[in-house]
């Protein structure tokens, strides 16, 4: 099949922080023939850059993409296989995620349902390990295929293969461009386990009266936190958590600790501690009296209930929240002596 492809577009359609960059090139895939097919046009354009979009609810487009863009928007959720505790299902990389998760639930398929109302595609997830409220996609991934645009074959990868970390996987180390996530195999419970200690949750169940918990009253919970304290981008332009949370050596989360006893830290398995990043935005700023939360210079700014989380608020410009991006991280380790990473990818 002949796919359109199209030239010189905007993809303010096409990202969350709505950042009005264009795309030289623009297709969407449905199947991996589809892929392969676009392969061959894009190696008659030459060396040229492709990226691989899905919800584009990670991503900060910072200028022009000069090279192609291709949206997965490869569809289905079947059944693969179950045995008397678990249900093993696929999903094709471009179904939405937060609609897997409720397709999930009415099934009463368990395991995924704190992860429920991030944005964006299945192909994404395993991405960065999709995580929220103590739950990553890791405790639930079966295995992946994706296709090696190298290789030209398609590629099983198991659960050992991904190498799942904090916010992070193979994927994000690997040659950009080059493995293409066709589809998720996620391992479900029959059998659920309610994570609602972390965070709001158990708190936000209280207010709801319930009594008995359930896989869709958690998802209610999380749904009802994550709609009151995160900016929809639907209105306010945003990619979610710009830093991830530091991980420190505990030596230093002490000295931390004792020059300001308010701040929380999240002992890990590895003896270092995880520091909310937010608080440090919180508590650092432009200047010695002035918090980042809620700052804002031209429309790039800090959401004022969550300084993790930088907006656009209408026609801030990629470079314009990277340059605000960039004195954040400077003022955190000045004060701090702590470097915040990027959670969201660059173009
Ligand atoms: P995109 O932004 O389109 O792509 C992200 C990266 O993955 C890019 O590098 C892209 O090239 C690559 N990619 C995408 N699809 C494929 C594929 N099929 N094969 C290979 N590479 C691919 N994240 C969390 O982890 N937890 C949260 O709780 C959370 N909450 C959020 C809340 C809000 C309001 C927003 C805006 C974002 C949030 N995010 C969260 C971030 C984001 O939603 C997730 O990282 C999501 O998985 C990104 O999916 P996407 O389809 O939008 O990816
Ligand atoms: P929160 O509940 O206010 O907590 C602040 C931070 O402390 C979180 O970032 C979380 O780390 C950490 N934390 C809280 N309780 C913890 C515990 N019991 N054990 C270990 N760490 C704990 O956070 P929030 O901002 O409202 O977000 C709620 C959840 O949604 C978090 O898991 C967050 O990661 C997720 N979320 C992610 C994004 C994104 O774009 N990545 C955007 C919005 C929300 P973790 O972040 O490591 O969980």
């Amino acid at each position: 099949m002949l796919m359109q492809i199209q030239e010189n577009i905007s993809l303010r359609p096409y990202n969350t922080f709505g950042m009005d960059a264009k795309a030289r090139y623009f297709a969407a895939f449905s199947s991996a023939d589809e892929l392969l097919g676009l392969n061959d046009r894009i190696s008659v354009t030459g060396n040229l850059p492709v990226m691989i979009l899905g919800g584009g609810s990670n991503i900060l487009l910072t200028k022009d993409q000069e090279g192609w863009v291709l949206k997965n928007e490869i569809r289905g959720v079947q059944l693969l296989h179950e045995d008397p505790d678990h249900i093993y299902v696929r999903a094709g990389a471009g179904e939405s995620w937060h609609g897997l998760v409720m397709y999930c639930i009415e099934r009463n398929w368990a395991g995924i349902e704190n992860l429920a109302l991030i944005p964006g595609c299945v192909g994404a997830a395993p991405m960065q390990n999709i995580g929220a409220y103590g739950v990553e996609l890791k405790d639930v991934f079966h295995s992946l295929e994706a296709l090696d645009t190298k290789k030209r074959s398609v590629v099983t990868f198991t659960l050992s293969d991904c190498a799942f970390g904090y916010r992070d996987s193979f994927f994000k180390h690997s040659e950009p461009g080059r493995y293409v996530i066709l589809s998720v195999t996620l391992k479900l419970s029959k059998h659920p386990v309610f994570h609602v200690s972390y965070g709001a949750i158990k708190e936000e169940l209280e207010k709801a009266g319930v009594k008995a918990y359930s896989i869709k009253a958690i998802a209610d919970a999380v749904i009802r936190i994550r709609s009151s304290k995160l900016p929809d981008p639907a209105v306010t332009g945003n990619a979610g958590s710009f830093f991830k949370n530091p991980s420190i050596p505990a030596t230093q989360f002490e000295v931390l600790k004792t020059a300001y006893p308010e701040v929380s830290g999240y002992p890990a398995a590895d003896g270092t501690v995880k520091v909310a990043a937010g608080w440090l935005i919180e508590h650092s700023g432009p200047d010695e009296n002035i918090s980042w939360k809620g700052y804002r210079v031209g429309d790039a700014g800090v959401h004022p209930r969550q300084a993790l989380v930088l907006v656009n608020y209408g026609k801030a410009n990629g470079e314009a929240i990277a340059a605000l991006a960039s004195a954040i991280q400077s003022s955190v380790f000045l004060k701090y002596n702590i470097k915040l990473e990027k959670e969201v990818n660059f173009y």
